[in-house]
């Protein structure tokens, strides 16, 4: 915690960033997303177990963005969102100092994003014990079941749209699923609805999803649709070979061909 700060304010200090996105004590022993401008304010920030949200959702934010460059305390999900995000041109290397966050919790100086991308070809990004397991049951189950399984978990989403706005790759200003002309997918939440809605969210981050888990931290109801998205991941990694993060130069699994691809997957 003393290196983040210090560094914090080593970084706001030279004027090398105008603001440090991290995390601060909330209200109710959680913690928030904190925006340090202030050197006088680097006390505030802090690193523990209950830090787990992936802060690089701010950098595409606009005002955010406007305050000029950033300095992001980052965990290794944040850091695979920030190749992402540089690789699909949301944001620009040079506006970001990444303060990195190792597996063991410690402070990773980074001199450039290059280092970073080298840390991260050598990271362990396997997904969590449990997320594991909770995949591996649902690979296991037969297509009727893994239909009823869905089925009963997405009836009762109410469309409040929680899990798109913690996803820092869902960036979109105007998403498909509220555009009336034409009408895509029904707005209110129905049960043909939400599938569609769940499926358009998954195939859109297929190749893309850097396997933070914010989204199904954000539903309300507790529906893990963060398992959908792992899953796509996983296939992505399986069918194409993709690791999504590990580069500022992925190549965008669902828009690219290659002309000796096997297309077995249509057959
Ligand atoms: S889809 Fe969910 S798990 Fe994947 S990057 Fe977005 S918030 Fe994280
Ligand atoms: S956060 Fe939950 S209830 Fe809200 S849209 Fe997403 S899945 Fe549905």
């Amino acid at each position: 915690m003393e290196s983040i700060r210090k560094r914090a304010k080593e970084l706001l200090d030279s004027k090398q960033v105008q603001v440090i996105i991290g995390y601060e004590n909330g209200t109710s022993n959680k913690v928030r997303a904190s925006f340090i401008k202030d050197s006088a304010q680097v006390d505030k920030l802090i690193y523990d177990e209950r830090c787990t949200q992936n802060l690089a959702l701010y950098l595409v934010k606009h005002e955010v963005k406007h305050l000029g460059k950033m300095g992001i305390v980052a965990t290794i999900p944040a850091m695979r969102t920030i190749n992402m995000l540089i690789s699909e041109e949301q944001v620009k290397p040079e506006n970001i100092v990444v303060l990195g966050i190792g597996e063991d919790g410690k402070l990773l100086d980074f001199p450039d994003l290059t280092v970073m991308e080298s840390f991260l070809q050598k990271a362990n990004i396997e997904l969590t014990a449990k997320d594991k397991e909770a995949i591996e049951k649902l690979k296991k189950m037969t297509t009727q079941e893994k239909f009823d399984y869905w089925s009963n978990a997405l009836e009762t989403c109410f469309k409040c749209y929680a899990c798109r706005s913690a996803c820092p790759l869902c960036y979109c200003t105007r998403c498909a699923v509220e555009c009336n002309q034409p009408q895509w997918i029904p707005v209110q939440a129905s049960k043909n609805g939400n599938y569609e809605w769940h499926m358009l969210r998954a195939m859109h981050l297929s190749g893309r999803c850097v396997s933070c888990g914010d989204c199904g931290r954000a539903c309300p109801l507790d529906i893990p649709v963060h398992l959908l998205t792992m899953h796509m991941a996983e296939e992505s990694k399986r069918l194409f070979g993709v690791d999504s993060g590990l580069s500022m130069k992925m190549e965008s699994v669902l828009s690219n061909y290659k002309l000796d691809d096997k297309d077995n997957f249509i057959l």
